[in-house]
C-alpha cells in the first residue's frame, strides 16, 4: 500500500514514518510512503502559500493554487484518481472501522492543513473524504495524518511480523483487549493470574474474553452495548 503525504512540514512526518515498525515495513516492501512538499508547488516568486481569509478574520489560510497542484503531483505519477483524505477536525471521527475501510485501498493521499485550514475551493476539488481524530484541534494535520496512517498501516498484511496481533486487540471484535501480563511471573508482590500459567488453551481462551467483556463494561459502556445488541 502506497501513502502519499501533502504538507507544508514534511520533516514532522518523516521521522515518524521511517521509524520502528513502520520503517521495517518499507524496507520490506509492504507499504511506501511519498512526502510532497506543498511549498514546492507555489507559483509566487516569495515561495508564499499562504494569505489573509476574505470577510476578515485572524490568522491565515493556505491557498489553493499550491495544494493543488501538489495534488496534481502525485497523480502525474499515478495516472489514476486517488482516494484523498483531508484531514481535518470538522470531519467524520476516525475509528478502527474507518482504518478497516481505508486499508483496502491501494493508495491513498493524506492532505495536511495548518494555520486556519485550507481554501474550501481546492477540498471541493480534492478531497473525497474528511476525517477528524477528535473534537479537538491542532495547529495542523501531521499528527492526525500520522495517527490515521500508523493504524491503517499496522493491517496491511505483512506490516506486524506476527498478524494475529492485529485481530486480538481492541476494536478488532468490539471489545476493549484483555489485561496482558510477561515475566516474572512475580512482581513487586502481583503475580500473573494462575490460568495463564496452566498451559490450558480453552481456559486461557475463556478467561481472555471474560476479562474483554468486563473491560469493556467497566470502562466503555457505550462499546459494551453495542457489542451486547450486536451491532
Ligand atoms: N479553522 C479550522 C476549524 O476551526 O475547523 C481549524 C484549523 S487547524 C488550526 C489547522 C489544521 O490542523 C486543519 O486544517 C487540519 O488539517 C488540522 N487539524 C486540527 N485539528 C484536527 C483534528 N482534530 N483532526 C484532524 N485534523 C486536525
Amino acid at each position: 500500500m502506497r501513502f502519499h503525504i501533502l504538507t507544508l512540514f514534511p520533516e514532522m512526518v518523516d521521522i515518524c514514518l521511517h521509524a520502528s515498525i513502520l520503517g521495517r515495513a518499507e524496507k520490506s516492501g509492504c507499504i511506501s510512503f511519498h512526502t510532497v512538499n506543498i511549498r514546492d508547488y507555489t507559483t509566487d516568486k516569495h515561495k508564499k502559500v499562504d494569505d489573509y481569509t476574505y470577510g476578515g478574520g485572524a490568522g491565515m489560510l493556505m491557498q489553493a493554487q499550491p495544494v493543488y497542484d501538489a495534488w496534481l503531483s502525485v497523480h502525474a505519477e499515478e495516472k489514476k484518481r486517488i482516494r484523498t483524505v483531508y484531514v481535518t477536525p470538522q470531519g467524520r471521527t476516525f475509528t478502527q472501522d474507518t482504518a478497516r475501510e481505508l486499508a483496502r485501498e491501494e493508495e491513498l493521499i493524506f492532505l495536511c492543513g495548518h494555520y486556519e485550514g485550507v481554501d474550501e475551493r481546492v477540498l471541493e476539488e480534492v478531497a473525497t473524504d474528511s476525517i477528524s481524530i477528535g473534537d479537538y484541534v491542532l495547529t495542523g494535520g501531521e499528527l492526525p495524518a500520522m495517527v490515521m496512517i500508523d493504524a491503517i498501516a499496522r493491517l496491511v498484511p505483512g506490516v506486524l511480523h506476527n498478524d494475529i496481533s492485529a485481530e486480538t486487540e481492541s476494536f478488532q471484535n468490539g471489545l476493549l483487549e484483555y489485561p496482558q501480563y510477561s515475566r516474572p511471573p512475580v512482581w513487586n508482590g502481583r503475580e500473573v493470574p494462575a490460568v495463564l500459567l496452566s498451559g490450558n488453551h480453552a481456559k486461557i481462551a475463556q478467561w481472555r474474553l471474560e476479562q474483554a467483556e468486563k473491560r469493556t463494561r467497566e470502562r466503555r459502556p457505550d462499546l459494551y452495548e453495542r457489542y451486547r445488541s450486536g451491532e
